[in-house]
C-alpha cells in the first residue's frame, strides 16, 4: 500500500496494476469475440481513457479494428437552452460501422448519454460502450453498458490515465481518496 500527494489531497493505493491489466484483457477478449467479422471503430474519450485504450487496444483480435480519440467539449450556446456539447475529432466514417466507445470511469453518466447521442446521429450499424470503471450508486442503470471492467464505490480515484486537476494521469495503479 503506497500513499501519495497531489496538490492538496492524499490517495492510497486501491486496484493495483495487475488486476487492471487482468481485468482488460478479459475485456478485450469479449470483445474480439463477440464482434468478428464486423467493422469496428474503437473511440477513446480523451483526455481520461487514452491508457486504457492503449491496453486494450493491444489485446484486441479483430485485424481489420480501427481506433480514433475524441473529445467531448461544452460550450455555451448562443441560444437559451445553455450548454451546447459537440464531439471535436470525428473525422472518419461512421455510417454503417459498429462503435466501441471507451471510457476510462462511468459515474452519473452524463458524459457517456450525450457521447451516445451524439454518435447515433451519424448512423453507425451499433454503439456498444466499453468502460474500465463504473460506479454503480448514481448511474443507476441509465442505459445498458455492455463491457464494464471494475464496480467501484463513491470515492474519487486517479491514476491510469484519470486525473486530479490534470495530476495522477501517469500513475500506473489506481488510488483512491484519502477523505
Ligand atoms: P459522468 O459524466 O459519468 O458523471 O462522469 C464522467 C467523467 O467524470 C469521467 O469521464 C471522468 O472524467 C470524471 N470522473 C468521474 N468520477 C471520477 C473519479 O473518481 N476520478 C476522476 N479522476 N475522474 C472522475
Ligand atoms: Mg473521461
Amino acid at each position: 500500500m503506497s500513499r501519495i500527494k497531489l496538490h492538496d489531497k492524499e490517495f492510497e493505493t486501491f486496484i493495483p496494476y495487475a488486476q487492471i491489466n487482468q481485468s482488460v484483457k478479459k475485456m478485450a477478449l469479449q470483445i474480439s469475440n463477440d464482434l468478428k467479422n464486423e467493422d469496428v471503430l474503437f473511440i477513446c474519450i480523451l483526455n481520461g481513457s487514452f491508457m486504457f485504450t492503449a491496453e486494450l487496444f493491444k489485446e484486441i483480435e479483430l485485424e481489420q479494428a480501427e481506433v480514433t480519440f475524441m473529445r467531448l467539449s461544452s460550450y455555451d450556446g448562443t441560444d437559451t437552452t445553455g450548454q451546447v456539447k459537440k464531439l471535436i475529432g470525428l473525422n472518419e466514417p461512421i455510417n454503417g460501422r459498429v462503435l466501441v466507445v471507451l471510457e476510462d470511469i462511468i459515474d452519473t453518466g452524463t458524459t457517456i448519454v450525450e457521447v451516445m447521442k451524439l454518435l447515433k446521429e451519424h448512423q453507425p450499424k451499433a454503439v456498444k460502450i466499453a468502460t474500465l470503471l463504473l460506479k454503480p450508486e448514481k448511474f443507476k442503470n441509465k442505459m445498458p453498458v455492455d463491457y464494464v471492467g471494475m464496480e467501484i464505490g463513491n470515492d474519487f480515484i486517479v491514476g491510469f490515465g484519470l486525473d486530479y486537476d490534470q495530476k495522477g494521469r501517469n500513475l500506473k495503479d489506481i488510488y483512491k481518496i484519502i477523505e
